[in-house]
């Protein structure tokens, strides 16, 4: 039984870790690490190094912090000897994470960096789909209200919080996963608000080796619905991914639409890398980001007042 610490009770841990961790059988939730937060019944640290200080037995920490401070977390606990679960995004920057997957090799870790995209329902039917329907042309809109699903985070837009592509790259790691061929930036613009340090929404251009266009536009202003939507031109016809991987559609024709069960992956996921003393980090989708903050065109757009 693996014993697990949550370090930051924030939103993503209440809303999905604990009822996650509650599913999953080989792990169990005993201790949180949190300034703030607590949790009945679980014994609580204001610190992460207060936790690895005290008697409270843990053998992994699931790291839901925001990315500017999980780099020092998750080295702090992988040279206590803990296995790491990272949030998306893995990090701050990419090159960060080199000295953590050393760390985890050196100590026989595991390094987990989470996609959670990847665990929804329609991401494996639509990879198999297309590994035999060559794609033609890709589009992405993930479109999302920042006041409705992250009210009150400003580290979103401070530095390293990566802005619209906190969503956004969930779509890069669903096409990063999906798509048979690797795909490189060749194009994007990036609209700042004057106001803050991270851009609000993004208009992306990627290309293949092969030339398939694939455009992605990330809003995180939008009102009215929601859209976090992928569409493939194949051969076949049109592939649609919605809600963020959870439904899949061939030429409007419902292939897949169970229930979502992205975290019960993650954690199952988690538990099998933990007993085989594998790691498992793919920096694929947090290299597009870094690769659009290098390439794009960046625009002044009005303040942001949250
Ligand atoms: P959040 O609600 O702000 O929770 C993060 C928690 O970490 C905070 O409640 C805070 O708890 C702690 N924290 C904040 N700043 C800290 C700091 N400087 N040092 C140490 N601890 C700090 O954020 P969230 O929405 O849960 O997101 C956390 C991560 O999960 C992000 O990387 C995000 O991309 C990812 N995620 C979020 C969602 C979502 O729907 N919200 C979905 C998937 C993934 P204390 O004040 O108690 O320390």
């Amino acid at each position: 039984m693996i014993r697990l610490a949550i370090v930051g009770l924030g939103k993503i841990a209440r809303d999905q870790h604990l009822p996650a961790i509650e599913k999953t059988g080989g792990i169990e939730l005993v201790a949180i690490a949190s300034r703030n937060a607590t949790l009945d019944g679980i014994p609580h640290f204001a610190s992460l190094d207060e936790l690895l200080a005290s008697d409270v037995a843990v053998d992994a920490v699931a790291l839901c912090t925001p990315p500017q401070v999980r780099r020092q977390q998750a080295a702090l606990a992988l040279s206590h000897g803990k296995h790491v679960l990272l949030e998306k995004p893995p990090g701050a920057t990419v090159s960060e994470l080199a000295p953590l997957i050393a760390a985890a090799r050196a100590s026989g870790r595991t390094l987990f960096a989470t996609w959670h995209s990847r665990f929804a329902p329609a991401v494996a039917p639509a990879r198999a789909f297309l590994a035999e329907h060559a794609p033609r042309a890709v589009s992405v809109e993930w479109k999302e209200d920042v006041r409705v699903w992250h009210p009150g985070q400003d580290w979103i837009f401070e530095p390293g919080g990566l802005g619209v592509f906190d969503p956004g790259i969930n779509a890069l790691s669903i096409l990063t996963h999906i798509l048979p061929a690797p795909f490189f930036l060749t194009r994007a613009t990036l609209g700042f608000p004057e106001n803050r340090d991270a851009p609000i929404e993004a208009a992306l251009d990627f290309a293949d080796s092969a030339g398939v266009p694939i455009r992605a536009e990330l809003d995180f202003l939008q009102t009215g619905p929601q859209t976090w939507d992928i569409h493939v031109e194949t051969d076949a016809g049109r592939l649609t991914l919605s809600l963020g991987g959870a439904k899949l559609f061939l030429d409007g024709k419902a292939l897949i639409e169970e229930p979502e069960a992205e975290y019960p992956g993650i954690y199952k996921h988690f538990v099998d890398l933990v007993a085989r003393g594998a790691s498992d980090v793919d920096l694929a989708p947090l290299q597009h980001v870094a690769d659009a903050f290098l390439l794009g065109r960046r625009i002044v757009v009005a303040p942001f007042e949250g």
